[in-house]
């Protein structure tokens, strides 16, 4: 048996009339960038995960980036973040001509750990901003980071691109604290076909900004208030993603539910299981298992087998951004956060999707089993 990370034509096959006909309006009505569908589309996640605005655009990337940018941080200035999350993260800070500056994570949620944030924050100058993500598709300690934020004079930002619909007690992912982006690359829960991303955000000033930015700077066109980017987001992106939107919660309970199934079978395994921090919330979609981690020292054995077996496994992420070669004038050394490094070392993510059979989860279930026997 062939069992993959992700499927994604098993998503796109009973729903694909629908995206067709949502792809057949766009080109008959040739408004292909931005547009009524992208009005329809920020409005829905606006309200989906209880943000005031929405700004979709290209990428979570350049969502990121048209955040900062939005934000004037600049050179000259810091934003702390987690040393283990995708490279967008940090890159879009040097990006912006400011410096990355990493604290170190918590080794059972894997996210920024707050006591590590306070103390960089205490002895780095020019941090503006605190950027915690939501790895995984669970939430990050915000109200320590909000805290924390309040307390220096500075805004908490949410890397929310593996987390819509995810929630927290103070709200659901990336609409939290006063900004956050979400990423609607194909392998995140809610996936365009192709790059797309969205801004959400509390401040009506700040949101006229980001508007203006995602489209070159300009309120009225051809006048330039600011100097912004092509952040645009295409109409059929819009369009596909607002079929799939209703869908989310049902997508994101599958996901749940094989998370359950993995979590009973391997507790009797020497295998470290992913935590769910806000379970006792009550909140229904505390975690939504963007990814399935699992955690040993016995890491490449146990992908080597899986491989064999057929079963496809990623490492999410094999190089602690610290140590990554395009950061190395950031003075960073091995060691320096031990706890990242060490995740980076024994973490595997196995298959999880809403469509992932019982038969395919039995055989991965089997194999994971039979590694550890
Ligand atoms: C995917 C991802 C991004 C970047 O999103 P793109 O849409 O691929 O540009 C940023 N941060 C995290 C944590 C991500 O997982």
């Amino acid at each position: 048996m062939q069992v993959p990370l992700l499927d994604l034509r098993a998503q796109y096959a009973p729903l694909k009339k629908q995206f067709m006909s949502a792809i057949e309006e766009v080109c008959d009505s040739q408004a292909l960038v931005l547009g009524p569908k992208t009005e329809a589309f920020e409005k829905a996640v606006a309200a989906y995960c209880g943000a005031p605005h929405a700004i979709a655009c290209s990428s979570g990337t350049d969502a990121q980036l048209m955040l900062l940018m939005a934000l004037g941080i600049g050179p000259g200035d810091a934003v702390l973040t987690t040393p283990y999350t995708f490279f967008a993260t940090a890159s879009s800070i040097s990006r912006v001509g400011a410096r990355p500056v990493f604290a170190d994570i918590d080794p059972v949620t894997y996210n920024l750990c707050p006591r590590s944030a306070a103390e960089v924050l205490k002895k780095t100058p020019n941090v503006k901003a605190i950027v915690p993500v939501h790895l995984y598709g669970c939430c990050a300690d915000m109200a320590a980071f909000v805290e924390l934020g309040k307390a220096h004079g500075i805004p908490a930002l949410e890397d929310a691109a593996q987390a819509l619909g995810a929630s927290h007690p103070l709200g659901g992912a990336g609409a939290i604290s006063e900004a956050g982006w979400f990423s609607f690359y194909p392998t995140k829960n809610l996936g365009a076909f192709g790059d797309a991303g969205m801004v959400v955000c509390r401040d009506d000033t700040l949101a006229k900004k980001l508007r203006a930015l995602r489209n070159h700077g300009m309120e009225v066109r051809y006048y330039h208030q600011w100097i912004g980017g092509n952040f645009r987001i295409d109409a059929i992106q819009s369009a596909v993603l607002s079929v799939k939107l209703p869908h989310l919660d049902t997508w994101s309970a599958g996901r749940r539910e094989r998370a359950a199934v993995y979590r009973k079978a391997f507790a009797s395994l020497p295998l470290t299981l992913p935590v769910e921090p806000w379970a006792a919330s009550g909140l229904a979609n505390h975690h939504i298992y963007n990814q399935f981690i699992v955690r040993t020292p016995k890491r490449e054995a146990l992908r080597t087998h899986l491989t064999a077996a057929g079963v496809a496994t990623e490492i999410y992420y094999p190089l602690s951004l610290h140590q990554q070669a395009c950061f190395r004038d950031l003075g960073y050394r091995e060691g320096d956060f031990p706890e990242s490094e060490r995740a980076a070392r024994e973490t595997l993510a196995l298959p999880i999707f809403p469509e992932l059979t019982s038969d395919q989860q039995n055989y991965v279930i089997s194999k994971v089993a039979e590694f550890f026997a």
